[in-house]
């Protein structure tokens, strides 16, 4: 019912020619391949220009990792919505953990960013999940819920098809630990249900709700597999082109 996305996140790594070499590798892994789902990267800012002439959206979408809150104008340092557009890319995470640590980025933030977005007729991966602290007290649920409901009821334009979801617990990312398929399934069930509640059970069905957190060619299959789990946001296997194909093989396999 729901097709994979297996998208991956390059962080501030890759510049233009790095990133190049790298989606051209994963265009040639990938060539002739029919697959059952979708595959997008998202690399830096300044490389989006090189890997979107290697990657025409056949198969590989593109993606950014990050967009303005803000249309235009005396934003230095910022990047609008519509240049990402104009670059070719198709989807902008928001919200990612490492944008709410380290830029204390908030939901209001997100909120607009994303209507933005959607706006300019793109697609949303929102990134939410637990810290490990918030675990370990027994708080997963009621931090998600609290993350949802924060953006969600407050989106001007989002559908199941423009918005993708993408739960990752912020112990799992880029620590080699990943959470258990229970875990990950429990915590993507509830993602559904709350969603169901703010947005219907029609979008919840059809809505992607991705895992992200130390997903490789070892786990990807099972993760994905899981029934609430509709794909992957992946960091660090997504730098090797083998890696990267590795997940895609696991995703296309889950669904086999
Ligand atoms: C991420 O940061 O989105 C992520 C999932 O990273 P990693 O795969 O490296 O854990």
């Amino acid at each position: 019912m729901r097709r994979y996305l297996v998208a991956g996140n390059w962080k501030m790594n890759m510049g233009p020619s790095a990133g190049r070499e790298l989606a051209a590798g994963l265009q040639e892994l990938l060539q002739g391949r029919q697959l059952r789902g979708d595959v997008l990267v998202c690399p830096p800012y300044v490389t989006i220009p090189a890997v979107g002439e290697v990657a025409k959206g056949e198969p590989v979408l593109l993606g950014a990792q990050n967009c303005s809150d803000q249309e235009k104008g005396a934003y230095t340092g910022q990047v609008s919505v519509d240049m990402l557009k104009e670059a070719g890319v198709q989807y902008v995470i928001v919200a990612h953990s490492e944008r709410r640590e380290y830029q204390k980025e908030t939901d209001d933030m997100f909120v607009a960013k994303i209507n933005r977005i959607h706006e300019a007729g793109l697609k949303a991966i929102f990134c939410f999940g637990e810290v490990l602290g918030e675990r370990k007290d027994g708080r997963a649920e009621e931090v998600v819920r609290k993350q949802l409901e924060g953006v969600l009821p407050r989106l001007e334009f989002a559908n199941a098809y423009n918005t993708v979801l993408a739960y990752e617990p912020v112990w799992a990312i880029g620590t080699g630990e990943t959470a258990s398929p229970e875990q990950a399934q429990e915590i993507h069930a509830f993602s559904r249900k709350v969603v169901v509640e703010i947005m219907g059970q029609e979008v919840a069905d059809y809505m992607r709700i991705l895992y992200g957190g130390s997903c490789k060619p070892g786990n990807a299959r099972e993760l994905i597999g899981l029934p609430d789990v509709d794909g992957g946001l992946i960091g660090g296997a997504a730098l090797k082109a083998a890696d990267f194909v590795g997940i895609i093989e696991g995703a296309e396999a889950s669904q086999a």
